[in-house]
C-alpha cells in the first residue's frame, strides 16, 4: 500500500516536471546576439487587488517581497555567478533585458544557446559544481570517500574544489549573507502573519533556510487551509541541475489567494471518483481509485523571483517535492490565475485571430482556458498509474515515451471531465463550445514548444489525431481552423480511450509507433505556425513586478 502510494506520488512529482518544464525551440541559426525584435517574450505588469489586505498583511508582503529578492540574487549565483559584473559588460538596453530573464548569457527557450559572445556552452550543473568537474570524477570521489555521499548528493549543497579536491558545501553557509536576511525578514513576516498557520510557516521556514532542514516547514506548509497569503519560498525544484538533477534551486513566489475561485475548484474535487468511472474504457483499465486528498486552489501571483523566474513561467505549482512529506499529507495544487490570464490575452487570443474561423473565435474565452488548464492538473489524478499487464507502473514500462503519453492524457482527459461535467450541469459560465475552440487554440499555442518537451509532443499527437478523424476541418483559402462538434467529441473519446489502454497494457512499442506515426509536425501546420511567428506572437511572458507595480 505504501510502495504503491509511493510510486503514485512520485509520478505526480514527475509529471509536474513534465507540466512545468521549459519548452524548446530549434537553435538559431548563427546570430550571436538576439536582436531585440525576435525577443520571444511580452512582457506583463504582475498586479493583484490588494484592496481587502489590512496594513498588517501589506507591512508582511513588503517583508516577503526583500525576501524573495535574496532568493533572486542566489539563483543568479547558481544559475550564472556575477550578476552585476556580467549585466554592466552588455552596451545594449534590449540584450541586457535578455540577459536578465535568462539570468546569464543563454536562451532558454533554445535549449541554452549562448546569445552573448564569449561565454560558451552553459555548464550542464549551472554554478552547483565546478565547471570543470565531470560526472566521472564526482563519482571517482564518492567511490573512494563513501562518507561523504550524502553531503555530495543533498539536495542543499555546493560542489567545490578545496585544497584537497571536491568538497560539499551547505547552502546556509555557501550563500550566508543572502540566507540570512532572509530568514531575519521571513521572522518579521511571521509576527505580522494574522494567520496562525501561515505565522507558523513563516517561522519555520526561517529555521529551514539557517539548518538546511526543510521537512518540518513543508508539513506546516501543508497545513495551511485559509490563509489568504501565501509564499513558496527557498531551494525547491532541482531543473537547473542537468547535470545530476540533484540541487534545488532557490525560488520565491508571493501568492494571493483567489477565494471566489477556490470555492468553484473545491466542488469539481468532489466529482472525480464519479468522473474516473465514467472514463471511456473497460472496467479493467479504471480500476484505481482517484487521490481525494486533492488540495486545488487558485491564486494571483505577485511575485516570481529566482529559479521560477528565469525563462517561460509556470502557471501551475504542485508542491512540495518530499516524498515523506507526500506520504503524510499529500500535495497542494495552485493554480496561478493572473499567470494564466496573461498567457491567456497575449498568447491564445492573438493565435485564435490568426487560425481560428472567424465565426467561432467569440469562443476563446478566458474562463474555458482556466477550465481546461485546470481540469488537465486534475486529470493528472485519473486512469491507472500501474500497468495491467505486470510490467510494473506506467511510467517504467512506457519509458522515454511516459511523459509526453501522460500529458497527452491529461490534455484529453481534462476535457472529457469538461463534457461530463457540462452533462451534469455542474460548469457555469461557459459553454462547451468555449471549451472546444479554446482547447484547439490551445493546440497550437503549445505545439509552439517543439518536439524536445512532452507537453509539444503530446499536442502534436493530438492534433494530427484530431485531424485524421475530421475534429476540425480546414479553409485553405484564409488559412484558419473550424471545430466540428460532433466529431471532436467522438476524436476525443477516442484519443482518450487509446491513451488509457497504451497506459494500462504498458505498450511500449504501441505508444513507440503512435508517436511516430502522428508525433510530428506536417508542413501546413509547420508552415501555420511560421504564420504565428511573422505575426510577431509571443511564446512565453515575463513580467514587470514588485511592490510600485503593486502600490505596497
Ligand atoms: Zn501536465
Amino acid at each position: 500500500m505504501i510502495l504503491r502510494r509511493t510510486t503514485e506520488l512520485l509520478l505526480a512529482a514527475l509529471v509536474v516536471a513534465g507540466c512545468a518544464g521549459s519548452p524548446t525551440r530549434p537553435a538559431p541559426a548563427s546570430a550571436e546576439v538576439r536582436a531585440p525584435t525576435e525577443n520571444p517574450y511580452a512582457s506583463v505588469a504582475l498586479t493583484a487587488d490588494l484592496s481587502e489586505l489590512s496594513d498588517n498583511q501589506k507591512e508582511m508582503l513588503r517583508l516577503l517581497l526583500r525576501a524573495a529578492d535574496l532568493m533572486d540574487e542566489v539563483f543568479w549565483k547558481e544559475a550564472y555567478g556575477d550578476r552585476d559584473e556580467l549585466l554592466e559588460s552588455v552596451a545594449d538596453e534590449n540584450t541586457r533585458r535578455f540577459a536578465e530573464i535568462n539570468y546569464g548569457p543563454w536562451d532558454r527557450l533554445q535549449d541554452n544557446a549562448s546569445f552573448l559572445s564569449g561565454y560558451g556552452e552553459k555548464p550542464k550543473g549551472a554554478r552547483f559544481y565546478p565547471d570543470d568537474m565531470t560526472a566521472e570524477e564526482f563519482e571517482q570521489h564518492l567511490a573512494a570517500h563513501p562518507e561523504n555521499a550524502e553531503a555530495f548528493r543533498s539536495l542543499y549543497t555546493v560542489i567545490e574544489r578545496g585544497p584537497s579536491g571536491l568538497v560539499a558545501v551547505p547552502y546556509r553557509e555557501r550563500f550566508a549573507e543572502q540566507i540570512e536576511q532572509a530568514a531575519a525578514l521571513l521572522r518579521e513576516a511571521s509576527v505580522l502573519a494574522e494567520d496562525e498557520g501561515f505565522r507558523r510557516y513563516l517561522a519555520l521556514r526561517a529555521d529551514a533556510l539557517l539548518s538546511d532542514e526543510y521537512q518540518e516547514s513543508d508539513l506546516a506548509w501543508m497545513d495551511m487551509k485559509d490563509n489568504p497569503i501565501d509564499c513558496v519560498i527557498g531551494p525547491v525544484e532541482t531543473y537547473e541541475d542537468q547535470l545530476f538533477g540533484a540541487k534545488a534551486a532557490h525560488t520565491a513566489y508571493v501568492l494571493i489567494k483567489d477565494m471566489d475561485w477556490s470555492r468553484k475548484l473545491a466542488r469539481y474535487a468532489e466529482f472525480l471518483p464519479e468522473l474516473q468511472e465514467a472514463l471511456p474504457v473497460p472496467g479493467k483499465y479504471k480500476a484505481e481509485s482517484p487521490g481525494s486528498d486533492a488540495d486545488l486552489n487558485a491564486y494571483d501571483v505577485i511575485y516570481y523571483a529566482g529559479d521560477c523566474n528565469a525563462g517561460s513561467k509556470t502557471i501551475a505549482i504542485n508542491l512540495p517535492n518530499d516524498e515523506e512529506v507526500q506520504l503524510q499529507k499529500g500535495t497542494r495544487r495552485l493554480q496561478l490565475k493572473n499567470a494564466m490570464r496573461a498567457k491567456f490575452d497575449r498568447i491564445m487570443l492573438p493565435i485564435g485571430e490568426v487560425l481560428i474561423a472567424a465565426d467561432q473565435r467569440t469562443h476563446i474565452t478566458f474562463d474555458a482556458f482556466f477550465g481546461n488548464t485546470m481540469f488537465h492538473e486534475v486529470a493528472h489524478g485519473l486512469g491507472i498509474k500501474n500497468t495491467i499487464t505486470l510490467k510494473g507502473t506506467v511510467r517504467e514500462a512506457l519509458k522515454d515515451q511516459a511523459s509526453a503519453l501522460e500529458e497527452g492524457k491529461a490534455d484529453i482527459l481534462g476535457l472529457v471531465m469538461v463534457k461530463q461535467l457540462h452533462e451534469k450541469g455542474a460548469i457555469e459560465g461557459t459553454s462547451l463550445m468555449d471549451h472546444y475552440v479554446t482547447f484547439l487554440a490551445g493546440i497550437f499555442r503549445s505545439v509552439r514548444f517543439g518536439a524536445a518537451s512532452a507537453h509539444g509532443r503530446a499536442n502534436m499527437l493530438r492534433f494530427n489525431y484530431f485531424e485524421r478523424e475530421g475534429a476540425f476541418s480546414y479553409d485553405p483559402n484564409l488559412g484558419v481552423y473550424r471545430v466540428e462538434v460532433d466529431a471532436m467529441t467522438r476524436a476525443m473519446e477516442g484519443l482518450a480511450r487509446e491513451i488509457l489502454i497504451l497506459q494500462g497494457n504498458g505498450d511500449y512499442a504501441g505508444v513507440t509507433h503512435l508517436m511516430e506515426e502522428m508525433g510530428t509536425v506536417g508542413p501546413r501546420l509547420q508552415a501555420d505556425l511560421d504564420r504565428l511567428a511573422t505575426a510577431g506572437i509571443p511564446v512565453d511572458i515575463v513580467f514587470e513586478q514588485g511592490a510600485k507595480v503593486l502600490g505596497l
